[in-house]
């Protein structure tokens, strides 16, 4: 089979250079043990954070070894009690086109009738990051003036979504012309293309004409110094990411405005999804209605094959997803 490995820590923009595909030989199956062929892998924005050598909620990834990440995959032989072939299980276990397991950190994937991607997506991590964010971070209500950054992404276009169907007014910041159309098709009530503006905060005060009540913070820098002008009073800032920061060779300069948090009493407040997963069900279920019921839409972006996952991943720092960033393995 094969497998991707870091191959050397990245400084700046992670290339091709820092990543090598390998074949390995997979031995026989022992008892207990299961064979899965992944279907699906993730890439995602935090990935970087562990290919850096620190200390983090999530160790970091050793040059030399398999990358992980978010993956769904075909269980192709068995010889264990609690699988069959056929199944189709969820790991953390992307990033190679096959792997053994003894079941430890595998989760079959519920039979719902959607497409298995989807729990890499919309029904998955990202989904779940924008519904936790917005209910318990942010504390959403009816008639909140909501802006996203990233709003085409992954949790962007789930955040832009969710917050519409709980009754919010929209502002989304994305960076082309064809996802400001996008966001505009989900319902977003007022786009803006942060490449294209000459100045974001101008910009951010023309969308927000009565001030903003919840920012969903994915990109940091600019658009946080620019949200932080325009929130109203008692304002609560959700802080998910801060994907404009994850390259810096330096440490970032922090907003110049922070005493805006005093004078308007708001609450900005941190989180990292996986501390919420007890939750999973409540969101799971409310999601898949509303994917049944089409209110929700699925946006994703294939990359195939484990030999372009490298570049699918890079991707994500420049833009070239609209939705979710996926790679289809042994199509
Ligand atoms: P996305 O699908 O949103 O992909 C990243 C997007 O970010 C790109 O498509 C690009 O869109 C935008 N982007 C990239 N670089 C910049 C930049 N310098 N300035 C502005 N925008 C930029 O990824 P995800 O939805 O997976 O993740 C979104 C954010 O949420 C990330 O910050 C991620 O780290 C965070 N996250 C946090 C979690 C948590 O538990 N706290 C869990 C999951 C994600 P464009 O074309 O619009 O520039």
């Amino acid at each position: 089979t094969q497998v991707v490995t870091l191959k050397q820590r990245p400084q700046g923009l992670p290339n091709s250079e820092h990543f090598e595909l390998q074949s390995q030989s997979l031995p026989e199956l022992a008892d207990g043990q299961l064979l899965v062929k992944n279907l699906w892998m993730s890439v995602d924005p935090y990935m970087r954070g562990r290919m850096i050598d620190r200390k983090s909620y999530i160790a970091p990834f050793a040059i030399g070894e398999a990358l992980e990440g978010g993956a769904i995959g075909e269980v192709i032989a068995s010889n264990h009690s609690d699988f069959a072939v056929g199944d189709k299980v969820s790991s953390m276990l992307g990033w190679r086109n096959h792997f053994i397991s003894d079941g430890e950190g595998l989760t079959k994937v519920p039979e719902t009738g959607l497409p298995l991607q989807y729990f890499l997506g919309i029904m998955g991590m990202p989904g779940m990051t924008a519904w936790v964010g917005l209910n318990k971070i942010a504390e959403l209500k009816a008639g909140d003036t909501v802006f996203v950054s990233a709003a085409s992404g992954a949790v962007g276009s789930a955040v832009c979504q969710i917050a519409k169907l709980q009754g919010a007014t929209v502002i989304g910041s994305t960076g082309s012309a064809d996802k400001v159309e996008l966001l505009k098709s989900l319902g977003v009530d007022k786009v803006i293309n942060y490449k294209q503006v000459e100045d974001l905060n101008v910009a951010l005060g023309e969308a927000a004409p009565n001030g903003i009540d919840v920012y969903f913070e994915n990109v940091g820098g600019e658009h946080l110094e620019a949200a932080l002008n325009h929130m109203n009073d008692y304002g609560r800032i959700a802080l998910c990411g801060m994907i404009a920061h994850y390259n810096a060779m330096e440490p970032q300069a922090g907003p110049t405005n922070l005493a805006n948090l005093i004078i308007k009493k708001l609450k900005i407040e941190g989180f990292i999804v996986f501390d919420h997963w007890q939750h999973y069900g409540e969101f799971a279920a409310q999601m898949g209605q509303w994917l049944a019921e089409g209110k929700v839409k699925s946006e994703e972006t294939v990359y195939q094959g484990l030999e372009n996952a490298a570049e699918a991943f890079i991707g994500l720092f420049s833009g070239k997803n609209t939705g979710k960033m996926l790679v289809q393995l042994n199509p």
